[in-house]
């Protein structure tokens, strides 16, 4: 495991400790028990809250050990290649196994079932995914008042958790070496070599759930992290993205579950694999179908657009995206070449650039995000397409040549070109 990656797990566990420190007394769980006539009847008060469902999303990738800065692989990888305290080792062991039983136990018809097993049947059984194993689990725990409880073995798992993954962040503070400064730094939105040069730029933003295209530091100036970020986050509302921004990500940059504000309707991930669709006029925002021959139910999200499309607003942060893969896959010194000062102005907003860009106009949607580049040389420009799961846009980062489509290629029947020019 590479530093980088311990760095992630520090940035998780900051996501986390952020949410929690924002209102802890929205972590606590109340258990009502009202008893009328001899009959008790109980439940949890604020069992999904926002802020417990970001607790639980925020810390999935702590807790699941398909995620790379799962505790337990960073937990293996510290030991391996950390002069860790042997005190602090069997510390954190222990609360390890005692959080993986729990503080209470549970025993279903003979056999005991472990909090770590608890957390997975409501994770793996509803909320994140069904898994069949979990399924079954999460039925057979789910009579009488057992799901208020299960609801509540999954919270105090994630909190549990989330202590032991604090400590070790800790600790990782303390012996990782700080970060080397950059050798050669210079932005490739602005060129300079002198500015600040102390955070990593996402590529592709933080926005659309991009975790591994992350430039190196003394790619990007601080200056133009900040004063470019708002293109992401126009990006990332774009209404033609943001359907399929809230429906694929599991959170924002910030940590909270996306929404998105239509003209029409209002939609809001309100737990993973849950979407809530809100109408905010007369316009239907479901169009339902006749139900199918074998009983499911289809029908068409029909969103309305807010303003106009604006195509150099809709470029800019594409142009953006384009550089910084381009920066990602050929480096620093590629992406700083003459050949893309005018994309770099057009990101800066200074000049518009003469040339189109090729939007796809009927697709499938899937659920990758997935971009490419064509290094053409020789005149023939520098191509990259991105695909937002199913929304494809293309486009040069040089200015000649402009991309065009030729009516007779089958393109043209599934995508059209936008002139970004002026
Ligand atoms: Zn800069």
């Amino acid at each position: 495991m590479n530093e980088q990656t311990f760095r992630r797990f520090i940035q998780q566990v900051r996501k986390v400790r952020l949410l929690i420190g924002e209102a802890p007394e929205q972590m606590e769980l109340t258990f009502r028990l009202e008893i009328a006539e001899g009959v008790a009847k109980g439940e949890l008060v604020d069992r999904e809250t926002p802020e417990k469902v970001r607790l639980a999303v925020l810390t999935r990738p702590l807790i699941h050990t398909n995620s790379p800065i799962a505790i337990d692989h960073v937990w293996v990888a510290m030991k391996q290649s950390l002069p860790l305290d042997p005190g602090f080792v069997s510390d954190v062991e222990r609360v390890r196994e005692r959080v993986r039983l729990g503080s209470t136990r549970v025993i279903l018809n003979g056999t005991e079932i472990p909090a770590e097993r608890l957390y997975r049947a409501l994770a793996d059984g509803e909320f994140f995914q069904k898994s069949s194993e979990y399924v079954a689990l999460r039925e057979a725990l789910s009579v009488g008042p057992g799901l208020e409880r299960l609801w509540m073995h999954f919270y105090s798992y994630c909190l549990g958790m989330f202590d032991i993954a604090y400590a070790m962040a800790d600790a990782l503070l303390a012996l990782l070496p700080a970060p080397a400064p950059p050798t050669n730094p210079q932005c490739i939105y602005c060129l300079t070599t002198e500015g600040a040069f102390t955070t990593e730029e996402h590529a592709v933003p933080e926005a659309f759930g991009n975790d591994d295209a992350i430039l190196p530091l003394g790619d990007v100036c601080d200056a133009c992290q900040s004063s470019l970020a708002p293109l992401d986050q126009w990006l990332a509302n774009h209404e033609g993205i943001a359907l399929d921004r809230v429906i694929h990500t599991a959170h924002t940059k910030k940590g909270k579950l996306p929404r998105a504000t239509f003209g029409n309707m209002l939609v809001e991930k309100v737990r993973p694999g849950t979407i809530r669709i809100t109408a905010t006029n007369d316009e239907p925002p479901l169009v339902f179908e006749a139900a199918q021959p074998d009983g499911s139910m289809r029908f068409r999200i029909h969103a309305r657009g807010q303003k106009p499309l604006d195509v150099q607003r809709l470029g800019r942060p594409l142009y953006k995206v384009g550089l910084a893969m381009l920066a990602f896959h050929a480096g620093r010194v590629a992406a700083c070449s003459e050949r893309y000062d005018a994309a770099r102005a057009f990101v800066q907003g200074t000049r518009h650039f003469p040339n189109n860009l090729i939007v796809r106009t009927t697709s499938t949607p899937h659920d990758r995000l997935n971009s490419q580049l064509w290094d053409q040389c020789d005149g023939g420009g520098t191509l990259f397409a991105i695909d937002f799961w199913g929304v494809l846009f293309m486009l040069n980062l040089e200015e000649a040549p402009v991309l065009t489509i030729d009516p007779d290629e089958p393109l043209a029947a599934i995508a059209t070109t936008l002139w970004i020019g002026e």
